[in-house]
């Protein structure tokens, strides 16, 4: 007998489910509220994207980009993937002739689809596609010869050798583009923007998204595979630093309006293309001074991305970090009058901020402005919030010089810190559950059920007739606010029985009184 196999969800992701799905809709619907108020409207990007797309925006030294997205080539040759697959599995050997020809059979099969797949342009034409294919013909034509009655047959370590290589080759053979599950959105939002000619819209162009989106980091708590963010993003031809205050006001009143009090908002300028590379330069040679008193991770990124090592956490490499050169001493004059000005527009628009030298955002494609919000109850992974600005990400990405700035919020930490704060907002549950008996009942209990839902209530009408005890205690159950019965007496009279479960209070009403009773209640709940 087969064993029942219990599928669960797979790891570092999860099911979100009534009521927490009822916090996260409110949250979801406060952020969309607050966000239109500012002017921003909805954009929904595909939740997929060449991998390129992410490649040059997030940067390949990233950690994102260079081990946890979700990638996978996007083909429909099916056929030459299952044939590849054949030759994959293929063990031959010359103790048993028959499997070498089989496999010889796989491989001139393979050629020939690879071949015509290439030609028609189905499978990429790249120089490393090229030579994967060059090489299974080589060999290939080694394992032909050793059919020839004239050739020296083959050893078995040779042909070892010449099965591996060809499967080697196979397996690299990219039949397809490459594509990735989001890491995040503003590299997709900043393709849509350049695809659809949006510079040529008047203004600033201000758009919001939500979804979930996908990296391969290690599941903890906050921190999941399969996660949340709402963002939003200003992208067009202004940077003025009124823009960056606006963007981080509007994030603050997001929070405020969710109950998130215990936040902290963390504030940088990173610099731009004229400084920042300068200043980077200055901290690697400084770095490599004291490479010896860091840990292996920044000891790396000396490297690879020397600003990345200011976002250790290792206790080991604070002392030093301290001492390191700071870019606010070595912004060039625009990036300084910049950031100064924002530092105006928050006291303008009382935002309260910390200054935080060391954040520089893991992403290479942040310039000036950078900032985070850290929120309680969250342990380790205690950041809801990051963003910053971006001028020139859309001309990296093809499109017109265009200036930008955005963030993106966790709506999974968000949730849990409102959640671990107890100051979770009461939401409307079941207000009504209409208790019927008899046929006559069931009729006019359909018919007050719809009138009350269009009311606005939630009405629970049970499908199968129930005695009323029974039905009094699954409306209790489940949280109903009131029992609405609808009895024999009921129908006679024309009347219900409205009966508040949390005292037993109860009374007759005609439809009329009815309705304008749970309507006022409704309004005042
Ligand atoms: P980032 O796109 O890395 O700037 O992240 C922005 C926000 O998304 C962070 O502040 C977190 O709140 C959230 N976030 C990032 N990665 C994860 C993850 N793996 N799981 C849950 N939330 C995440």
């Amino acid at each position: 007998m087969s064993e029942k196999k219990q599928f669960r969800a797979i790891k570092g992701t999860r099911d979100i489910l009534p009521p927490d799905s009822a916090l996260w809709n409110w949250f979801e619907r406060k952020a969309r509220d607050t966000f239109e108020a500012y002017g921003f409207r909805d954009v929904r990007t595909p939740i997929f994207e060449d991998t390129d797309l992410f490649a040059r925006s997030v940067g390949t030294d990233t950690d994102i980009v260079s081990k946890e997205m979700f990638s996978f080539p996007d083909h429909s040759l099916w056929k030459l993937e299952g044939q590849r697959t054949q030759l994959l599995l293929r063990r031959p050997s010359l103790q048993d002739p028959l499997t070498v020809h089989v496999f010889r059979a796989y491989v001139d099969e393979f050629i020939v689809g690879a071949d015509i797949a290439l030609k028609e342009g189905d499978i990429p034409k790249t120089p490393d596609n090229e030579r994967a294919l060059e090489i299974i013909r080589t060999y290939s034509d080694r394992l032909v010869a050793h059919f020839m009655p004239t050739a020296t047959p083959l050893d078995d370590p040779t042909l070892q050798l010449i099965t591996q290589s060809i499967q080697q080759a196979a397996a690299a053979l990219i039949l397809g583009d490459i594509i990735s599950l989001r890491p995040e959105s503003t590299a997709s939002v900043c393709r849509a923007y350049i695809e659809h000619g949006m510079h040529t819209l008047p203004g600033n162009v201000k758009l919001y998204y939500a979804g979930p989106m996908f990296r391969r980091e290690r599941p903890q708590k906050g921190r999941y595979r399969q996660f949340y963010q709402m963002g939003a993003e200003v992208l067009g031809p202004s940077d003025a630093p009124g823009i960056d205050a606006e963007v981080i006001e509007m994030l603050m009143v997001l929070f405020r309006r969710v109950g998130l009090e215990k936040i902290t908002l963390y504030l940088n300028s990173i610099g731009c293309k004229e400084c920042r590379p300068k200043y980077v330069e200055l901290l690697r040679a400084q770095l490599r001074n004291v490479k010896d008193q860091l840990g292996a991770d920044s000891q790396r990124r000396i490297e690879t991305n020397p600003l990345r090592v200011l976002d250790s956490k290792l206790p080991q490499d604070q002392p030093t970090i301290e001492t390191l050169p700071r870019i606010s001493d070595h912004l060039c004059e625009d990036c300084r009058t910049h950031f100064a000005r924002l530092k105006e527009e928050f006291a303008l628009r009382n935002i309260t901020y910390e200054e935080n030298w060391r954040l520089v955002r893991g992403l290479d494609y942040y310039t000036r402005t950078t900032f985070e919000v850290t929120a309680a109850g969250l342990g380790s992974q205690n950041a809801v919030c990051g963003g910053g600005r971006y001028d020139g990400l859309v001309e990296l990405l093809g499109g017109p010089p265009t200036k930008g700035i955005g963030f993106a919020i966790g709506t999974d930490r968000a949730i849990l810190s409102i959640q671990e704060s107890g100051k979770s907002p009461h939401l409307p549950g079941l207000a009504v559950f209409v208790a019927w008996m008899g046929p006559k009942a069931y009729q006019a209990a359909v018919a007050i059920a719809r009138k009350l839902r269009d009311c606005g209530l939630i009405v629970e009408l049970p499908a199968e007739e129930m005695k009323f005890k029974k039905s009094l205690g699954l409306a209790d159950k489940l949280g109903a606010k009131y029992a609405l019965i609808n009895g024999e007496d009921e129908v006679a009279s024309g009347t219900y029985t409205l009966k508040r479960l949390a005292n037993a209070n109860q009374q007759k009403l005609a439809e009329p009184e009815l309705l304008e009773y749970l309507e006022s209640e409704r309004r005042g709940a």
